[in-house]
């Protein structure tokens, strides 16, 4: 599962397969300078639906 970080907000999602959007709906082309590719080991941080974890 791949992980990207929204710099701002220090906030880790999970990214689609599409690796353009985020499990919760963030369109990360859209700013790309606020997102920032993290390890896919982070710990998701978002507590949106889709990207929360558990
Ligand atoms: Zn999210």
């Amino acid at each position: 599962m791949s992980k990207i970080k929204q710099i701002k907000e220090n906030e880790v999602h999970v990214l689609k397969t599409d690796g353009k959007t985020t499990k919760c709906g963030f369109d990360t082309t859209e700013n790309p300078e606020n997102w920032e590719k993290v390890s896919d080991s982070s710990k998701v941080t978002c507590a949106k639906n889709g990207c929360k974890q558990g």
